[in-house]
């Protein structure tokens, strides 16, 4: 099947209210150009160079979305245009975007990446110190940043009650932090689900899904 149509698939089966990340790390300008070609306008890349270029190849009304792990260091490559960045997990990085953003005059969108899988592999904070940060003095200075909400990646395995847990935990997590509401906190969004387990995802109560093998092909 082509992209446009296994696009056009997930689209039908997702509920009006959770938005679809069409996740095109390591594929070409032109397999993207087919997705956005066929209306999608959200790519998620997680290297920032690789986002960078395909960023300046192509047309500029797509939003960006950062949703690897990210090195502080080269934040500066995507300030000028990331449109949402996952995967934050400290304050030492959400510093970082601060600054950058600042230099562009632009409010950077950012979610918490919280650690819900048992794999020690895992990237993530726990929710406890979301919780720290949010209500720190130190992060209310941070007028270049906002956060809208949580991240997760559950563990890789078959196991659905597994993978069903560690979503329940996420949604929780969102839950309580959703009271913390400050000048840049406002938590509306829960990113969760792959191509694997979206529609568990969402019924768990996933507002964005991040799909790349179910709509461009498996990657090598
Ligand atoms: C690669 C990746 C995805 C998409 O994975 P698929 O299984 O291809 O849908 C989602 N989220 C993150 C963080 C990824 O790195």
């Amino acid at each position: 099947m082509s992209i446009k149509q296994n696009l056009n698939n997930i689209k039908n089966t997702l509920p009006e209210h959770v938005t679809l990340v069409a996740v095109s790390k390591t594929k070409p300008v032109s397999d993207l150009m087919e997705a956005y070609n066929a209306g999608q306008r959200i790519f998620g890349e997680n290297k920032i160079q690789e986002m960078a270029g395909k960023h300046e190849q192509m047309p500029k009304d797509i939003e960006w979305h950062m949703i690897g792990h990210v090195q502080r260091n080269k934040v500066k490559y995507m300030a000028p245009f990331v449109g949402l960045i996952h995967g934050v997990e400290s304050f030492k990085l959400l510093k970082e975007i601060n600054k950058q953003a600042l230099k562009h005059n632009r409010v950077i969108d950012c979610l918490l990446q919280i650690k819900i899988a048992e794999e020690e592999s895992k990237f993530g904070m726990r929710p406890e110190e979301a919780k720290n940060i949010l209500l720190s003095q130190d992060f209310s200075a941070l007028k270049n940043i906002k956060v809208t909400g949580v991240m997760g990646m559950a563990t890789f395995t078959d196991n659905t009650e597994q993978i069903e847990k560690e979503f329940k935990l996420l949604k929780a997590t969102f839950d309580t932090l959703i009271t913390l509401k400050t000048e840049n906190c406002k938590l509306q969004t829960i990113s969760m689900g792959m191509s694997g387990d979206y529609q568990l995802a969402i019924a768990c109560g996933s507002t964005m899904v991040r799909v790349g093998s179910s709509i461009f092909g498996y990657r090598n």
